[in-house]
């Protein structure tokens, strides 16, 4: 592993300093509670956007980020912790951000889970709970937001794919389904949007050491009967030449990117960060 090698990025403190080009819009983060949500939603609120959180986890760990972020940025940050496997919590979650915020003009489609079994002995409530939150919450939310974002001629609608939307991995077939699924959401929502000011694109990451990575390590470890730093390694090897993990605060300033003006013709992209695994 050479992780080390990377030069380290300003810590999320240290972001603070960054022109504030996002002051004055609103972003809504889903899965925001860790791994790349969590470096997505720094970035954002870096650049003076208004934040607001979605994920579970536990109440006071989650006050604290959402305190502690709001205090770093200088920027309002709310939580709201819907469940988006189920359509009714987000149509709520969207009617309630318009009507203390007015609309949600960024939106980052991140919350995802992952389930690792082969097709014949696949859960079919495995199936159904990834296919509810990584692809049908997208196009929910995506449904959702669009006509505030028409009205005021600007929005920016990022989806969080996968190096997974555009290969295969075996025992992955949801959550491949989902993020192919994915892949070609963003290019049909890029496409009736074209004319206007919305814009919407897919990050495609490789491997991110985030907790939903580090239980297939674990998995991986106790299968093969190896050390936990042995299996990160040969998950790593396996598919990312670079043989490094990006990192939530790498793909964070993609995203700040993709809501920049430099970004506007930028559409339907899906734009892999991923140390070169989707280029064998
Ligand atoms: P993570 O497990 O660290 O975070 C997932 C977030 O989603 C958490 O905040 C969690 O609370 C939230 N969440 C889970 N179920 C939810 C639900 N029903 N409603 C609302 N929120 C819910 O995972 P991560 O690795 O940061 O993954 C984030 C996204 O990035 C996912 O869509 C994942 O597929 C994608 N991705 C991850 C990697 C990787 O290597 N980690 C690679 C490519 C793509």
């Amino acid at each position: 592993m050479t992780q080390a090698t990377t030069p380290a990025l300003p810590a999320s403190g240290d972001l603070a300093g960054l022109p504030r080009t996002l002051k004055g819009k609103v972003a809504l983060v889903t899965g925001s509670t860790s791994g790349i949500g969590l470096g997505i939603a720094r970035a954002l609120a870096a650049r003076g956007a208004t934040l607001i959180l979605n994920g579970f986890g536990d109440a006071a760990e989650i006050e604290a980020l959402r305190a502690g972020m709001a205090a770093a940025f200088h920027v309002e940050v709310d939580f709201e912790p819907a469940d988006l496997s189920r359509t009714a919590e987000i149509e709520a979650l969207v009617k309630r951000v318009e009507a203390r915020h007015g609309a949600v003009n960024i939106l980052v489609n991140n919350a995802g889970i992952q389930h690792v079994a082969p097709i014949d002995a696949f859960p079919p409530d495995r199936w159904d709970a990834v296919i509810a939150l990584n692809l049908s919450a997208v196009f929910h939310l995506t449904r959702c937001v669009l006509p505030r974002m028409k009205q005021f001629s600007y929005g920016r609608i990022i989806n969080i794919a996968s190096a997974h939307g555009l290969v295969a991995s075996v025992e992955k077939a949801a959550y491949v389904a989902a993020k192919h699924g994915v892949v070609g959401l963003t290019k049909v929502t890029a496409l009736e949007t074209a004319r206007s000011g919305i814009t919407c694109n897919a990050i495609c990451p490789g491997w991110v050491l985030t907790p939903l990575v580090q239980k297939q390590i674990d998995a991986r470890a106790a299968a093969q009967g190896i050390s936990v730093q042995e299996a990160k390694l040969a998950l790593v090897g396996e598919k990312q030449p670079s043989m490094e993990f990006v990192t939530p605060d790498q793909l964070g300033e993609l995203a700040a990117f993709l809501c920049s003006d430099a970004a506007s013709q930028v559409r339907g992209a899906a734009w892999t960060m991923d140390g070169g695994w989707t280029s064998q």
